[in-house]
């Protein structure tokens, strides 16, 4: 009999020798600015906190105070006997923050996406994606068994010709709002016209905008002033910007409907802990009352981006909070990360196969909690990183 573990290796080493093997770093602190990673203190310049609520005093004591109330365990999904008055109540207030009809949370980000897909597609339907879609997003689309087609990246011909030129009874374009790994925004309204144009129906993720895009914080809508009733299949998740765990689906009663009673991912898994409902309902009031958590951050991307055109450093066009800064070879962005690590600032080097072949790149957010001081001493390192590694 073959040791699985020595084909395994196998794959290891090659992972190691095209310099893309991933190590977990520990984090000894809570999520933050200041945070001990490994046992050495260190800037954060790579988390989804946007802004700063992972470690509010208010989500804290709401977490608290629900898990004294309801205890840690959920006890069983949604359907079976899981589905608390926390877990409800935050539902309704997503519907309201979102303006749709209704909502319903699901364990994760990942699951949402999944469960959506395939939930409403199957064979003989047609799925039509980004190619930089989320990884959740792309295998919803594998595993749901409808035709499954992926256009380059923001190409709104592509899409124009994939819908226009492919039937099925169902179609379905689903993109990320703002990229993940880019942090540019897709073109939302150009895409609703065209799902219109085809029949098809619009799903967007919108991870990283809820909170940090619009005014109000309502997200990639908002920024384009979109009718809601454009966008019918709206996701979220909050644990990003919300500063919790979970994810949300907001449209129509009938979608709803359909994901309580088809998205497995929804009915085969056990509900999120009371707990993490309340300290999300918290949090929901914060972004929508500390909307100055916004507005610095919108300062602190304008700064950041001044800062690096002072010193020659180029970004990628980004509007957002995550500010990629394009490097290309998988061996460079590893030293030009721990060059920054060994300056005292965490940021993330990210590689094939989360990114396309030869577009690693060093992922920065910045949140909220960050100073304009911060920013400096994060800039001119990256900018001596970047020399010294011979990366520009
Ligand atoms: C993070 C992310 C997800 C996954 O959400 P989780 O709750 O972490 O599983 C889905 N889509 C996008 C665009 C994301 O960035």
């Amino acid at each position: 009999m073959v040791n699985p573990d020595a084909v395994l290796q196998l794959a290891l080493d090659t992972r190691q020798h095209e310099s893309r093997y991933r190590h977990r770093k520990t984090l000894q602190s809570p999520q933050g600015v200041e945070v001990l990673v490994d046992g050495k203190k260190r800037l954060g310049f790579s988390s989804n906190d946007y802004l700063g609520l992972a470690n509010h005093s208010a989500v804290i004591s709401a977490f608290q105070q629900a898990a004294n109330q309801y205890g840690v365990g959920s006890g069983a999904s949604h359907l079976v006997s899981g589905h608390s008055a926390e877990h409800q109540a935050l539902e309704e207030e997503l519907a309201a923050f979102t303006g749709r009809s209704r909502a319903i949370l699901f364990s994760t980000g990942y699951m949402a996406n999944v469960g959506v897909i395939r939930a409403l597609m199957g064979q003989g339907d047609l799925v039509v994606q980004d190619r930089l879609n989320h990884a959740s997003l792309l295998d919803g689309g594998f595993l749901c068994r409808a035709q499954f087609e992926r256009y380059s990246h923001t190409d709104i011909d592509a899409v124009q010709a994939l819908l226009a030129g492919n039937s099925g009874q169902r179609k379905l374009l689903a993109t990320d709002g703002v990229f993940s790994m880019d942090g540019d925004l897709a073109d939302l309204p150009a895409l609703a016209d065209i799902a219109d144009q085809n029949n098809a129906w619009l799903m967007v993720d919108d991870a990283h905008g809820f909170g940090v895009l619009g005014k109000t914080g309502r997200g990639i809508a908002e920024h384009f002033t979109m009718d809601i009733d454009r966008l019918p299949i709206l996701v979220g998740t909050l644990g990003k910007a919300f500063g919790t765990f979970g994810a949300f689906v907001a449209g129509s009663e009938a979608l709803i409907e359909s994901l309580i009673q088809f998205a497995r991912t929804y009915i085969y898994t056990t509900a999120l802990p009371p707990a993490v409902a309340a300290a999300t309902r918290t949090a929901l009031t914060l972004i929508d009352s500390e909307s100055w958590r916004r507005e610095k951050l919108l300062g602190l991307i304008a700064h950041f981006q001044q800062g690096a055109a002072a010193r020659d450093i180029r970004l990628m066009a980004s509007p957002t909070p995550i500010q990629p800064v394009l490097i290309g070879d998988d061996e460079k962005v590893i030293k030009v990360g721990e060059y920054l690590l060994d300056a005292g600032f965490w940021t993330g080097a990210i590689r094939p196969p989360t990114v396309p072949v030869g577009s690693a790149r060093l992922r920065i957010t910045l949140t909220a909690e960050h100073t304009k001081e911060q920013v400096n001493g994060l800039l001119d390192a990256l900018e001596k990183a970047l020399k010294t590694v011979g990366a520009t």
